[in-house]
């Protein structure tokens, strides 16, 4: 095993840029590291070793001809498969859209290859972003290095577990209700949900367009920093991207990496504090907010009373946007046709290519959301979670007006087995119940590795007013700085 897939991408960075690395073998080693271990941990959908070599190849010549290279240059960099790659195949997790070669490359995507990073391949995740553990894909689950037979979180389990056992020092991620942060927390990584519409939406294949938000994974914070202010900041393709520049969050990683909080006033969220969560998540999730108070910040408590609704909000918000942006998958314009034999109508055509290509829980989603969007029912459920949403931004607005940022556990409880889940839709939404108010909210998110609960990562989360994502930052740093890193059992 090569010593290269242990650093951090700010190492990595700096190998290439002061030449003791070529890009092309931090490359080899990551895909060498994939070789060896994705029988196990199942991370990836699809590796480009080709697009891989080629692009680190580039960087190589580049530095040879002496062009100023930027912070993350010939890093290797894992893409969940909800983004468009230009002739790299994107499924999204699903059999609607097996074999398909984009046309083009996500906003995203652009920027990555731009900032001279070199893209692994595309991870696995839940179909259409949907779950909490990727057992939800159509390609069969990835397994958590933290313990091959326990989920790796969900939706984006596939960047988590690729990150966490050192296939690649940093992934990206999409995030509608927290399937960046609780894999992050669950396999003892970091991961942010930047400030919706701070990072583009454009060639993300959509799930539910107004909480949808790209942002990434990584092993460190400040590597989380470098990778999100690589890829944020305004899109003109994208109609909710946000027209300002993102925030600082690199130098906010590395103030708080001087362990300093003095002056942070942080509020533990009431809600979030009692029921609902594992006894061994609140003992490693207390021990932190101790820690952070002897770093210099104050503590108090804010009570959200309107949190406890985001749960039924978020699963009628989100399967209404899905049923709507699904439509798109008519078996016409994209991937899969069934049944097309010359004999039957369009519209049995359309039918059978959904009914063969989407699983089962998207199929739930979809006959959630239609029902809840139906003429007699949209003001009683679409109607009044709407309002929810509102009165729990409301609670975020108040809470913002006493403290710099709010703190939780990022989930209730730790990695669960592989099945434990699925039997019950509901026990499987229940991991995201402290992630989801920030969606709803739009602001951004944060889960940073807090401490172990019978050997398995915690998370904690910190949630920030909306274009402030500089400030998770600091207090996340801050928290890495004196409770370090997490590290699984040797693969
Ligand atoms: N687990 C949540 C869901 O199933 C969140 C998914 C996500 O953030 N993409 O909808």
């Amino acid at each position: 095993m090569s010593e290269l897939i242990t650093k951090t991408a700010t190492e990595i960075a700096a190998l290439v840029a002061s030449g003791e690395a070529s890009a092309v073998e931090v490359t080899r080693a990551h895909l060498d590291r994939i070789s060896a271990v994705e029988e196990r941990v199942h991370a990836f959908l699809h590796v480009d070793t080709e697009g891989a070599l080629a692009a680190a190849r580039s960087v190589d010549e580049r530095r040879a001809a002496g062009e100023e290279l930027g912070p993350l240059a010939g890093v290797p960099v894992a893409v969940k498969d909800v983004l468009t790659t230009k002739g790299v195949p994107t499924t999204v997790g699903s059999k609607i859209l097996e074999g398909w070669r984009p046309p083009y490359d996500a906003t995203i995507v652009q920027r990555l290859r731009a900032a001279g990073t070199v893209m692994l391949g595309k991870t696995n995740m839940d179909e259409f972003a949907m779950g909490s553990s990727t057992e939800y894909s159509a390609y069969g689950p990835s397994h958590n290095p933290w313990d091959l037979d326990r989920i790796p979180g969900g939706s984006g389990g596939g960047s988590a577990a690729a990150v966490a056992a050192y296939e690649a020092p940093l992934a990206i991620g999409s995030d509608t209700g927290g399937s960046i942060r609780q894999p992050g927390a669950v396999t003892g990584t970091v991961g942010a949900k930047p400030t919706y519409g701070g990072t583009s939406r454009y060639g993300l294949v959509a799930f539910s367009s107004s909480l949808d938000t790209p942002g990434p994974c990584a092993r460190t914070v400040l590597d989380a920093a470098l990778l999100h202010a690589a890829i944020g900041g305004h899109d003109p393709r994208d109609s909710t991207s946000i027209p300002q520049p993102v925030p600082d969050v690199v130098a906010a990683a590395r103030l708080g990496a001087t362990g300093d909080l003095t002056g942070v006033k942080l509020g533990v969220v009431t809600e979030f504090t009692g029921e609902g969560a594992e006894p061994g998540v609140m003992a490693a999730f207390r021990e932190s907010v101790d820690a952070l108070a002897k770093l210099g910040a104050e503590i108090v408590e804010v009570s959200c009373p309107h949190f406890r609704y985001a749960l039924p909000a978020y699963y009628l918000i989100a399967p209404s946007e899905c049923s709507s942006n699904l439509a798109r998958f008519d078996g016409v314009r994209f991937g899969l046709r069934v049944g097309d034999d010359g004999n039957r109508s369009l519209e049995e055509v359309m039918s059978l290519t959904r009914e063969a290509g989407f699983g089962p829980e998207v199929k739930r989603r979809i006959m959630l959301g239609t029902y809840a969007l139906s003429s007699g029912y949209y003001d009683a459920y679409y109607g009044q979670a709407q309002k929810v949403r509102t009165l729990i931004t409301r609670d975020f607005t108040a809470a913002f007006e006493r403290v710099d940022a709010l703190i939780s556990p990022t989930t209730p409880f730790v990695a669960f087995p592989i099945g434990a889940r699925t039997a019950d839709p509901y026990q499987m939404y229940l991991a995201d119940l402290f992630t989801i108010p920030t969606n709803l909210y739009g602001g951004p998110g944060i889960s940073v590795p807090c401490g172990l609960s019978d050997g398995l990562p915690v998370g904690l989360q910190i949630m920030a007013p909306t274009m402030a994502d500089d400030r998770m930052y600091r207090v996340a740093a801050a928290l890495e700085s004196t409770v370090g890193t997490f590290t699984p059992p040797a693969l």
